[in-house]
């Protein structure tokens, strides 16, 4: 894939970039080894005053970063300004709080005294995905940074213009030169930097196949990975539930960053006694949303981020009526320019169609009728991903006992998602391995190093 910004609302080529050569990259690998030798000597308070400038940099600056977004990947802009903002709300929160969190850890050992202490690592390396291009970024960078590592990233090449951004925010909020370094190259050679004896961890966020093929690279190198991958995520509606309120987080759930969320509500699951009214309702609020330019704010659902986005879900669709599946809604490309698809309802689904074990990344829903409560967890679970999922109803112990048995990292009851700094994002099988944010994503990449004291006369 070349690296440019191909605006998904027309499908033009704006702007274009050469790949950096291997010796750039060579060079500011060197640049950020150089850094971490200087940088994980300096205090918590003096890493926090370098990010907390950038949080600042990042809201003052929220409009035109945004802009960028909504061009590059055709978020709705009132969503891309949001994204910027909680960016900087994450950038914030490991700054104030990593010292805490990375506090010495007293030990009482049977015999003399022991403490872990928390050490980085060095450079890692973050190779992230187009769908939130500073939220995926601020994930990884942040916590890093304020352990004493530095970081390269190699973000999606359909995002330069963001890549160049971040950066650029770095070096405005006074970052010293290596801290954080974007390089322009192709995905196909991501892999290849990590068996380079400076990276010492590696996260990769995207498709399965992007992260077998780095997991794979760190494996044979011996270090650290962390996967942040698909997700099919199950939004299940008990009889007792509130309709009304289930379908409104429904289509949020379906259509939030037009479709293309690893964590979206993709397969909806109604129990039989409340199916076809939610059925009903759901048609009638997708079918009533305004597609179109996602600058324009009063726009619902936008393009998708490419045309080869829209091609392949358009294709899924169409496999998934070839195989038997009805359609409710839409289900076919949107006759107008850009990379559009119309939101699109699929019945009768069963295993083996490309909607049934597939991530639709876009705005496609998958509906089940199902007998009850049990068969809705069985189906849940019918799947090789394991990110996130929901459960509506409105008796809040029954939604807990429901979300205990639902095999994901996260389950979100009477919502369809939610992410917010001091909340552990990430997930099982083949949605990955690991944890970003809150406390438990700065544990990721981190030396917890014993040091034991002795009494020189101590026995052995
Ligand atoms: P992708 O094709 O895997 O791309 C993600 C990143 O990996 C890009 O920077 C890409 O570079 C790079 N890449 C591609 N092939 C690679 C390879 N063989 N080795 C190393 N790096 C490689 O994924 P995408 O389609 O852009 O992103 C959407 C996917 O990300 C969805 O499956 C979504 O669910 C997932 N996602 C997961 C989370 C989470 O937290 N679990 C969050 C957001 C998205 P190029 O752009 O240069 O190809």
């Amino acid at each position: 894939m070349s690296i440019q910004t191909v605006n998904p609302n027309t499908n033009k080529i704006v702007k274009s970039f050469d790949e950096m050569s291997d010796s750039t990259v060579d060079t500011l690998v060197a640049k950020a080894e150089k850094a971490y030798a200087s940088w994980r000597n300096i205090s918590y308070t003096e890493r926090g005053k370098v990010m907390h400038n950038v949080a600042l940099l990042m809201r003052k600056k929220k409009e035109s970063l945004a802009k960028l977004i909504t061009l590059e990947m055709g978020k709705l802009i009132s969503q891309a300004e949001g994204e910027i903002v909680l960016s900087a709300d994450i950038i914030d929160y490991y700054a104030t709080n990593a010292e805490k969190f990375l506090a010495d850890i007293e030990l009482n050992p049977e015999f003399g005294k022991a403490f872990i202490r928390h050490s980085p690592l060095g450079v890692v390396f973050g190779v992230e995905p187009w769908n939130f291009p500073f939220y995926q970024v601020a994930r990884f960078a942040s916590p890093n940074i304020m352990i004493g590592n530095t970081v390269v990233i190699k973000h999606a090449s359909m995002v330069p213009q963001c890549a160049i951004a971040i950066e650029d925010l770095f070096k405005e909020s006074g970052a010293p030169e290596g801290l954080y370094t974007n390089l322009l190259i192709s995905g196909k050679r991501a892999s290849a930097l990590v068996s380079d004896v400076r990276i010492k961890g590696v996260s990769l966020t995207g498709s399965e196949a992007a992260g077998a093929s780095l997991a794979a690279e760190a494996g044979r190198n011996l270090k650290k990975s962390v996967l942040e991958l698909g997700g099919n995520d199950p939004f299940i509606i008990l009889e007792d539930a509130d309709i009304d309120k289930a379908v409104e987080w429904a289509v949020v759930g379906r259509v939030n960053n037009n479709g293309e969320c690893c964590v979206a509500s993709k397969r909806f699951i109604a129990v039989e006694a409340i199916a076809d009214v939610f059925l009903e309702k759901f048609k009638d609020k997708l079918s009533k949303l305004k597609v179109g330019d996602p600058m324009d704010r009063t726009t619902e659902l936008g393009p998708l981020s490419s045309e080869e986005a829209a091609v392949l879900i358009a294709d899924q669709v169409k496999r998934s009526i070839d195989a038997g599946a009805k359609v409710i809604l839409g289900g076919n490309r949107l006759k107008r320019p850009g990379a559009f698809m119309e939101p699109t309802i699929l019945t009768d689904l069963t295993p083996g169609m490309a909607a049934y074990n597939e991530e639709l990344f876009g705005p496609v829903a998958s509906f089940y009728r199902v007998k009850d409560e049990q068969a809705a967890i069985d189906l849940a679970n019918d799947s090789a991903f394991g990110l996130g999922g929901s459960v509506f109803t409105s008796d809040i112990e029954r939604g807990k006992l429901v979300a205990d048995k639902i095999d994901s990292g996260m389950v979100f009851i009477n919502h369809p998602t939610w992410t917010q700094a001091d909340l552990p994002f990430g997930g099982t099988k083949r949605s990955g391995y690991g944890r970003e944010l809150s406390e438990l994503g700065i544990h990721e990449f981190v030396n917890k190093k014993l040091i034991r004291i002795s009494e020189l006369n101590d026995p052995f």
